[in-house]
């Protein structure tokens, strides 16, 4: 159920709800310009949410074993299971998603934390995570060595996107918790509502020791001030706001771990096989379109660049525009809507800038502004229709290579042979996301390989996955999430990898005793 009137939301800080001071900001409707909700962190008392967190909530969550913190998601999973319909409605009005888009955000969010409530049920009783065997450093092998993870005894501090504010909370947190670290979220304020709810029906339902998980909505003035060198810090959002954070003393002095998911130009490859007419020229075709189109092309997987042979850049201009004309964009609500708006109006207005600059040097090969009014959505809604731009020289492109357009808009970009295909691929700087696409699973290796070096994500498909591949864009618990270079660096998920974030690394040398005593109640970090 939806609000009658816009309420102010509170803050969820050292184990209390809180109403921020001062004057509020508002959370609008997209399509409608209605106003839903407002936030504001002024006036909190900051030192006390850290040191709460850090100091009552951390230890208590350590007190459990990892398989106490797994049976705690799972029982999270079930809770959020139960307002799911909830969620849908706050995302239809805050963040202007049809169904299928609130999915990718709701159901991706409870997905990967059962997928984190399975992995870590196999870690069982442990309160330490092993990281190899005990090696000998005498010869007599009295003396020895063993590497342990320990949780750290700190905070989390996520400051999130708007493009994801359900699944953006909990694939970072299914981690953190299972680690036993406790989390403070601050979501992207214009969708901050449905992070605040999930938290709400999270505390209410007591699963978690009280302050392991708080929410922050509003400005993010003085979090960074608070971290301290055992804290870690999750940023997603824009290149510009990281390169901010990095320099801040707590990353600078205090040593504090960042971990950055930032703007990311990511590809796909038609590979030179991959023939009009054939079934790996339609897989290309259709995961294009669906990647420009679902969540109206903001996610930060989205496919940015589509590379393919110049031979074959008017067929698939074609193929992509036809697709594209079917997509009906509006307001959310009616069902003949297949995609619906932007988050805001700051977002439209950035992303028709971002057209704007790519059209000095891409044609404009399919616009759906020109033809389409927006069902149930008027002009002045942030709703923006698909538009393919192209390049058929794709060397010759510079914007087309290091701007991100943060809505339903991709380039398709020609080369000659494979060599320059992979050389304009990473001209994106280190990406998220690459996908091939060829019509022989085997002459892929070579290229996989090529780009595994600039890419967090390397997805290759052919005719014999056509339905079991999980797509471009979707990311899955079980695959690491992050790039290198421009992405930002930063990695998250990848199965139990996502623990490494959260624990600490050392080194135990001693009798050999002591070595093999380390060991009980603890429990080797599996490599999946
Ligand atoms: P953003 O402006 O960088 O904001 C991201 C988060 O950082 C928000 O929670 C924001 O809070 C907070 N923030 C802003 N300035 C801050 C500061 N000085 N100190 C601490 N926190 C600060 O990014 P965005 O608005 O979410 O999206 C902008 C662009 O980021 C997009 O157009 C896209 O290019 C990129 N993006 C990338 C990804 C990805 O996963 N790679 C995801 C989403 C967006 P407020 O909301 O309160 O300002």
């Amino acid at each position: 159920m939806l609000m009658h009137s816009p309420a102010l939301l509170e803050n969820y800080v050292a184990g209390h709800w809180v109403a921020g001071s001062g004057a509020p900001t508002a959370l609008t409707d997209p399509v409608t310009g209605e106003t839903l909700a407002f936030v504001s962190s002024a006036g909190l008392d900051l030192d006390a949410a850290f040191a709460f967190a850090r100091d009552v909530a951390g230890p208590a969550l350590r007190a459990l074993s990892y398989g106490e913190r797994a049976q705690r998601l799972a029982q999270i999973v079930a809770t959020l299971q139960a307002s799911r319909d909830d969620y849908y409605a706050i995302a239809t009005a805050n963040s202007g998603t049809v169904a299928t888009d609130s999915a990718v955000d709701i159901d991706g969010a409870i997905y990967t934390l059962s997928t984190y409530a399975k992995l870590g049920a196999t870690l069982g009783d442990a309160h330490t995570l092993l990281d190899g065997a005990a090696v000998p450093l005498a010869k007599d092998a009295s003396f020895a060595v063993r590497h342990v993870f320990r949780p750290t005894p700190g905070v989390a501090l996520f400051i999130n996107a708007f493009n994801f504010p359900a699944w953006g909370l909990w694939e970072k947190a299914a981690g953190a918790l299972l680690a036993g670290v406790p989390v403070i979220v601050k979501p992207a304020t214009s969708t901050a509502w449905l992070t605040q709810r999930m938290v709400a029906d999270v505390v209410a339902a007591g699963l978690l020791p009280r302050g392991s998980l708080s929410v922050i909505c509003g400005s993010a003035a003085g979090l960074l001030d608070r971290i301290g060198p055992f804290d870690v810090v999750s940023f997603t959002g824009s290149a510009d706001t990281a390169a901010t954070l990095r320099a801040h003393p707590a990353f600078t002095e205090r040593s504090a771990r960042i971990n950055v998911e930032a703007d990311s130009l990511n590809s796909a490859v038609l590979l030179p096989d991959a023939a009009p007419g054939t079934a790996a020229f339609d897989q290309f075709v259709r995961e294009v379109a669906r990647e420009m189109t679902v969540k109206a092309g903001q996610k930060c997987t989205a496919i940015r660049r589509a590379m393919v042979p110049v031979a074959h850049f008017d067929a698939v201009a074609a193929a992509i525009a036809e697709r594209l004309a079917k997509t009906v964009v509006g307001n959310p609500r009616n069902e003949a809507v297949k995609m619906g708006s932007l988050v805001t109006l700051a977002q439209k207005r950035a992303v028709l800038e971002g057209i704007a600059h790519l059209q000095a040097e891409a044609e404009t090969l399919y616009d759906g502004n020109r033809e389409t009014a927006f069902v149930d959505a008027g002009a002045d809604s942030a709703c923006v229709a698909p538009v393919l731009l192209g390049l058929r020289d794709g060397a010759r492109g510079q914007r087309v290579h290091d701007t991100e357009v943060f809505g339903p808009v991709a380039t398709l970009v020609g080369y000659r042979d494979l060599d320059e295909a992979l050389a304009l691929t990473k001209r994106g700087q280190g990406s998220l996301v690459v996908s091939l696409f060829s019509n022989d699973a085997v002459a892929m290796r070579a290229p996989v390989l090529a780009l595994a070096d600039a890419h967090g994500r390397v997805h290759a498909v052919d005719p014999s996955v056509v339905k079991t591949q999980t797509g471009h864009g979707n990311v899955m618990p079980q695959s690491l999430h992050g790039g290198p270079g421009r992405a930002g660096g930063g990695e998250e998920l990848g199965g139990l990898r996502a623990l490494r974030f959260y624990h600490v690394r050392s080194a135990v040398q001693g009798p050999a005793a002591l070595i093999e005593a380390i060991t009980q109640d603890a429990v080797e970090l599996p490599k999946a």
